[in-house]
């Protein structure tokens, strides 16, 4: 089969892909408006075309535009889950219209490999915008492959960014680890 894989970033892309690469010819969509601020979103675009041209992947990019990630999440900011299956939504839907314009036989994402996603709200989520786009999604759970991927992307000397795209999961991940941190020192 011919598959249009979206990708979030070079560590996330490793073990998908191989595993799919495996079975079927792939290629990498960089579909991320929710990726903020731009040097962020360059930085993790970079961190992917450089594994993938040392590797002969072909990548394509959708176009970064921001606003259209705010009106996918407007209203629903502070509501994490609805926030991130909107936010699925989109990115999964960009790679869905383009994979049926361009006679892709089915999507794929590599969102299910990270233990910090909700893999069933991604699946359903694919699901309903590879339906209205017309191209089957072929559902994957990568997470076992985790600790595959840290290790590869450790080893490869990659970016590995600690929040997982939009500012504000920028500012809940800070606000994690002063949390963790302050555990810490009470426990002396
Ligand atoms: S936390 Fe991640 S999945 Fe959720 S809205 Fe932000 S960028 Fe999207």
């Amino acid at each position: 089969m011919r598959i249009l894989l979206h990708a979030c970033c070079g560590p996330c892309l490793l073990e998908p892909f191989d595993d799919l690469a495996s079975e079927h010819d792939v290629t990498v969509c960089y579909a991320n408006p929710n990726i903020q601020p731009l040097a962020e979103y360059r930085r993790r675009l970079e961190t992917l075309l450089e594994y993938a041209d040392q590797q002969s992947i072909e990548v394509v990019e959708e176009s970064y535009d921001p606003v259209q990630w705010m009106r996918a999440v407007a209203g629903i900011e502070d509501d994490p889950e609805r926030r991130c299956a909107a936010c699925y939504r989109l990115r999964i839907g960009m790679t869905a219209r383009r994979a049926a314009a361009e006679g892709y036989d089915a999507v794929a994402t590599t969102l299910t490999v990270s233990p910090y996603q909700n893999v069933e709200a991604i699946t359903e989520a694919a699901e309903e915008v590879c339906a209205a786009a017309g191209v089957r999604f072929l559902v994957t759970d990568y997470r076992e492959r985790y600790p595959e991927a840290t290790r590869r992307s450790r080893e490869l000397g990659m970016y590995r960014q600690n929040y997982c795209g939009c500012l504000l999961s920028d500012i809940e991940a800070h606000r994690e680890r002063e949390e963790r941190r302050a555990r810490r020192a009470a426990r002396g």
